[in-house]
């Protein structure tokens, strides 16, 4: 299928609309078939579950052409497993992980035309998501519920290259414990906007938020999780917490370190006091791979790593052309990782 007439490279991450868009219902206990449509409009009660209580959970991955012109979407079965676990989190019927696969593949496919092209550093993001569309005034689960997925083309993450960030020590909490950090839900979202609106105002680019029981140990950001680098660059070092949402990134880069780069992995607490004698930091997600982070800014006292403000530092760097390499064809990949997506 011919491509779409898109300048590719200068997408920003931003909606814009496509033809297709998948849709399932969940009434009287159980989910129908679904279908596509072309409708990107959601007509719902005014009383809706999602509207009222905030009942709703979502997942994000990227579909993307690799070097030798296959599409493909980056280890999707962990994200299928992950919407099960949120969906349950929040007393929300399980959407089924081989229907999850499929619809992704049926969305990607009604929107081959795109696709960006291998190179264009573009990808078409994919945004499932789950809420509750019954009418709900007491407080209670909804009885009906909507699943949906629509694709997005964005635009490369870094333009012109990753320049290390400027992070602080936010004085907010993202996630209790025993609360709900760990799965993928708005409500999250909601409640860290106060947080970056005002991390931006002071020229910060993003928030490490501490445990909220004791705020000594190092959480997570707002939707990326931290690794860290020992001084020997010999480690990765990333923090174990019930209430850090498991990233697939940084569940990936685990991997990558141990198998491909032969380092150390710890998974493990991390106290924020440690955070000075690392080498290197980095954030990973879905939509930047890796963000390095170049100083971490608490109440005025600066941590400046090594890596320097200029560019990544080295082992970063190998763990991020490895990973990309993997997830773009020029590096083999462990089994499973990259779900062909066949027109
Ligand atoms: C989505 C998300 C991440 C990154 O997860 P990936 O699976 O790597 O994209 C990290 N933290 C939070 C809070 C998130 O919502």
């Amino acid at each position: 299928m011919e491509k779409k007439n898109i300048d590719w490279s200068s997408l920003d991450f931003g909606y814009r609309p496509t033809e297709a868009r998948y849709v399932a219902n969940y009434k009287n206990g159980a989910w129908d078939e679904g279908e596509m449509t072309d409708n990107s409009m959601i007509t719902m009660s005014e009383c809706a579950g999602v509207l009222q209580y905030a009942q709703t959970v979502f997942e994000g991955m990227k579909a993307y052409t690799t070097v030798d012109g296959r599409t493909v979407v980056f280890r999707p079965d962990l994200n299928a497993k992950r919407f099960e676990d949120s969906a349950k989190t929040l007393e929300m019927p399980p959407f089924p992980q081989d229907r999850f696969i499929k619809s992704i593949e049926d969305v990607v496919r009604a929107n081959w035309a795109y696709v960006p092209p291998y190179g264009s550093g573009a990808t078409l993001y994919i945004r499932p998501y789950m809420f509750g569309i019954s009418p709900v005034i007491g407080v209670k689960p909804a009885e009906e519920y909507q699943y949906r997925v629509f694709v997005t083309p964005v635009g490369p993450y870094f333009k012109g290259g990753a320049k290390p960030i400027t992070i602080r020590v936010c004085d907010y909490d993202r996630a209790a414990p025993h609360g709900t950090g760990m799965i993928k839900a708005g409500l999250n979202y909601a409640m860290s906007l106060r947080a970056i609106v005002s991390a931006h105002k002071e020229g910060y680019d993003e928030n490490m938020f501490l445990d909220a029981a004791t705020r000594t140990y190092v959480e997570e950001t707002g939707g990326a999780n931290f690794i860290f680098i020992t001084k020997d660059g010999s480690t990765l070092v990333t923090p174990k917490s019930d209430s850090i949402l498991p990233s697939v990134t940084r569940r990936s880069l685990m991997v990558v370190a141990e198998k491909y780069l032969g380092m150390k992995v710890e998974h493990r607490k991390v106290r924020f006091d440690e955070v000075k004698d690392f080498a290197e930091c980095g954030l990973c997600g879905t939509a930047a791979v890796i963000s390095p982070v170049g100083r971490i800014v608490d109440h005025g006292k600066e941590i400046n790593f090594p890596s320097g403000m200029e560019k990544m530092g080295p082992v970063i760097q190998k763990l991020y052309d490895t990973l990309t390499g993997i997830q773009m064809g020029t590096v083999e990949p462990p089994e499973g990782w990259l779900h062909e997506i066949k027109m």
